[in-house]
């Protein structure tokens, strides 16, 4: 059993759509990081809601125009950056950098 989100000092954020996970934030960092449904147990994670959590991105050191939140890079060509909590593309010239 993994310790859990609270005990390695991390705050649920949001789920992601499309299984594409959650994202919490590392409260000593201050640091939004995507977390995927632990399948392996393969990586550091931890559990959160009776789900095994497994790390898989941090975000980038630029912030949301919108939320102020962390963005991380985005999967699509055209864009730099994505913001999970408003659940919108950037590009380079829209975020805080
Ligand atoms: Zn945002």
């Amino acid at each position: 059993m993994k310790p859990s989100a609270k005990e390695e000092g991390y705050r649920f954020v949001c789920y992601l759509p499309d299984g594409a996970g959650a994202i919490f934030e590392n409260i000593e960092e201050c640091k939004l990081e995507r977390f995927v449904k632990n399948k392996n147990h393969a990586s550091w994670g931890f559990s959160f809601n009776k789900t095994d959590w497994e790390f898989a991105e941090s975000a980038t050191y630029a912030n949301c125009p919108h939320c102020l939140n962390d963005v991380f890079k985005s999967d699509l060509a055209e864009y730099s950056y994505v913001c999970y909590v408003c659940n919108e593309n950037f590009y380079d010239y829209e975020v805080y950098e």
